[in-house]
This record gives C-alpha cells, structure tokens and sequence, in this order.
C-alpha cells in the first residue's frame, strides 16, 4: 500500500466510481469513438450519481466536496479507461460561478447544474487568432441598454453542442483603452439555448480524439446584462482564479490515465510469451513500464501537494502547474511504453490502447501548453526576465 493510499480519504469515492465506470467498458468508448458521438448515458450517470456536482456547495444542492474529491472522481474515471473530458470543464467552470457571481446567478444556475437539468460544460475562451495569448482575444460585447452584443468566434469551444450554458470570456474595452492589457475583458454566462440560430452558430471540429469540440461564431448575439459575471471589465481576473484547480483536476485525469496504461502495460508484459518467456522478463520491455510508472508516482505526489496547499487556502500556483505538466508527460511515457510493450496489438482498436493514446496526448497541449508551463515556472517561480 503506498502512503497516498493509506492516507486517501476518498477511497471509499474512487471504489464507487470504478463501479459506475465498469458499466462504461472500451466496447462503449470505441463505438462513441468511430462516430464522434457524445457519451450522453455516461454522462447521465455521473450526474445521477451526484459525482459532477462534487464541488456544488450543498446549499445550492450539491455536494459541497473538496477538490481533492473532484480530482480522485476523475482521476478513477481515466484509470478505468473512460473519459472525463466529456464533462470535466463542469466541476471548474462552476467556480467561476461560485466565486464570482450574484446571489441570483447562483440561484438561478448551481441547483439546476447539480441536479442535471442544466448543463454547464462550455468554455469559450480561446480564439483563433490569438490562441494562448488569452489577453489580445478580438470577441467583443458592446453594452447597449440592458444587454450585450456579442461579435467574434471562438475556436475549440468544447462540448458546446452538449451544452446549454456557456461561460464566455470578451473584451468590453478595446484593449488600446485600458492601462493593462489584462483590464478591459468580461465574462458571461451565455444561455446558448436562447441564442443559438440568432446570433450563435456552432460548428463541430473533427479532431485527432474523440472530444465534442467545436468553433462558434457570434454575430450580434444579445446576452443579457445580468449576464455579466461579477463586474465589468474584471472577467481575465475570475478566469485566472480557477486556473490552479483546472490545471490540479486535469494533472489528476493525467494520471489515472497513467495508471491505466501501466496497468495493460504489466499484465500483457506478464502474459505475452515470445522466445519461450513472458516479454516483460526481458529488461528493455520492462525498464520503460518501469520508468514511466516512477515518473507517474513523483507526479501524483506533486498533484496531492497542489490539492491541499488549494484546499488550504494557500497559493498553489507552482504546485498546479508543475503537477499538470508532470502528470501529463507521465501519462506520455506509459503510453509510449505500453503501445511498445504491446507491440502489433497496440495498434488494434479493440485493444483501446490506441484511443488512449490519442487522448492522452491532448494534455500536453490543452487546457495550457507545457512551454507556457515552463515559462510561467521561470518568471514566476524562479524570476527570470519575462519573456513575452
Ligand atoms: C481538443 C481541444 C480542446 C480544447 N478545448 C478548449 C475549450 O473548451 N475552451 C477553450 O477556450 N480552449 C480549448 N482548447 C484550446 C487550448 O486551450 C489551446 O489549444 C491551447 O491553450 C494552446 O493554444 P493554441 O492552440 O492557440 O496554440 P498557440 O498559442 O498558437 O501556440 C502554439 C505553440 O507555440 C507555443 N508558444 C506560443 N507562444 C509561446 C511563447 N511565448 N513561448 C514559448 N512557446 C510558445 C505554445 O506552447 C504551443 O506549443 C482546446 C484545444 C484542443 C486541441
């Protein structure tokens, strides 16, 4: 039993969630993963479960869990071979929410979202000229009365069509009238329901894996003014606020999926009998299996350091970078090391292996890229010379 293990106060949580994932087998991801379709009956049933409204303090119905909670949920959904991207961006886009809005935005949104009946799995933040640099993003909302109108796109909006609501982030103040470029951006919660056909248009993008993404285009979309979330011009500010507990939840999918691998990884090694003994008594199959599994533990540890310093109250931000980046190489190199242990067979869909690895590959790019990552890690943490 290693220390986390012994320590784990969610165990009894993971055991549930690695029930409800065993009714999910690979069967039912490849079959989503030829059409590119939603995994709606997987969703439902976290819902049902109450497993997506973890972090929903319990006045507005939720569960009122740490994020600690939160992470070990998606952390079993990955090591049982599903996919939490299907609704992830729920847990911490709700904080934003919780955070930041009116009492009549909770109101009116948390306890539909945690008993399901409203859906809050958009995240509109990325655009296509701009891409990480978040801050000179083009999507404008222009006050006009008692509402907003909304003119831009954005790219890779996940889930959109999956959605109702979506959580916007615009310039409300053209960035060369602001004093810092971090000024002048809001963010809306935009009923997608309402506008879509009138000023909304969704467009799904096929992509490598199977991820509901999509790019959408505002032309003249009115969003209420109540809409606005917290105070204007203030929006960049909120989004930060809930990066560290993205970035901790997503290092925690990273490393389920780790563990997935390597769990394929030592049964095959075990089994497989080439030249008359099991591949994995041959050190060149064993060793990387071996690596990638010191390289996953080293990163889990850094993920539970980020999740209590979070939960403490204290700054965690080296911590939830690190942890991501970690975590998301770790779950690289079991991936590498269980398509090579597999050899042929990694390469059949049956196996999952391939799909795995085609999803896993996304977090060294998404929600935040690994040199953004680094370049964090050196201006803030070490305070080297800013370098964009
Ligand atoms: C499947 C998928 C789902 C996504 N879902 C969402 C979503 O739901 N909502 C949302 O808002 N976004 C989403 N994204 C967008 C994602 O967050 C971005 O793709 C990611 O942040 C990188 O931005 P970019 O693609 O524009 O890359 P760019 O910013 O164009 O960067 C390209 C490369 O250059 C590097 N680079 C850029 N500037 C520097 C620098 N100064 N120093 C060193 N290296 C640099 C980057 O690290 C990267 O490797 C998703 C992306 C994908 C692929």
């Amino acid at each position: 039993m290693t220390p986390t293990e012994r320590t784990d106060p969610h165990a009894e949580i993971r055991e549930e969630v690695a029930k409800l994932c065993a009714r999910f087998p690979g069967e039912y991801w490849r079959k989503l993963d030829a059409v590119r379709g939603y995994p709606t009956e997987f969703v439902h049933a976290l819902t049902e479960s109450g497993y997506l409204a973890a972090l929903i303090p319990e006045e507005y119905g939720g569960a009122g869990l740490p994020l600690s909670a939160a992470a070990a949920i998606l952390e079993t959904i990955h090591a049982s071979g599903c996919n939490g991207a299907a609704c992830h961006a729920q847990m911490y886009i709700m904080g934003t929410i919780l955070r930041h809005g009116s009492d009549a935005q909770k109101q009116a949104y948390l306890p539909g979202i945690a008993a399901g009946t409203l859906r809050l799995q958009a995240f509109g933040v990325t655009e296509p000229t701009s891409g990480t640099d978040t801050t000179s993003l083009r999507t404008f909302a222009r006050r006009e009365g008692d509402r907003y109108i909304v003119n831009g796109q954005k790219v890779w909006t996940s889930r959109a069509e999956h959605s109702d609501l979506m959580l916007l982030l615009a310039r409300t103040t053209p960035r060369d009238q602001v004093k810092s470029r971090t000024e002048g951006l809001s963010t809306f919660i935009v009923d997608m329901r309402t506008v879509l056909g009138k000023g909304l248009t969704i467009r799904p993008i096929r992509a490598m894996m199977n991820h509901n993404t999509t790019e959408i285009f505002f032309d003249n979309m009115a969003v209420p003014a109540e809409n606005l979330v917290g105070e204007e011009g203030r929006g960049f500010r909120y989004i930060l606020d809930g990066m560290n507990a993205e970035r901790l939840l997503i290092s925690a999918e990273s490393i389920g999926d780790a563990k997935w691998f390597t769990e394929r990884s030592v049964n095959y090694a075990k089994d497989r009998v080439v030249f008359g003994r099991p591949i994995g008594q041959n050190q060149g199959v064993a060793f990387p299996i071996a690596r990638a599994y010191a390289q996953m533990r080293a990163a889990e540890l850094l993920v539970g350091e980020g999740l209590a310093r979070f939960e403490a109250g204290l700054p965690c931000g080296e911590q939830a970078n690190m942890a991501k980046m970690l975590a998301a190489e770790a779950a690289w190199a079991a991936a590498e090391a269980c398509v090579q242990t597999h050899g042929g067979f990694a390469f059949a869909e049956e196996y999952d292996i391939e799909r795995k690895f085609r999803e896993a590959r996304l977090y060294q790019v998404a929600p935040i890229s690994t040199n953004l990552i680094l370049s964090y890690l050196a201006e803030h943490v070490l305070g080297l010379p800013r370098s964009y």
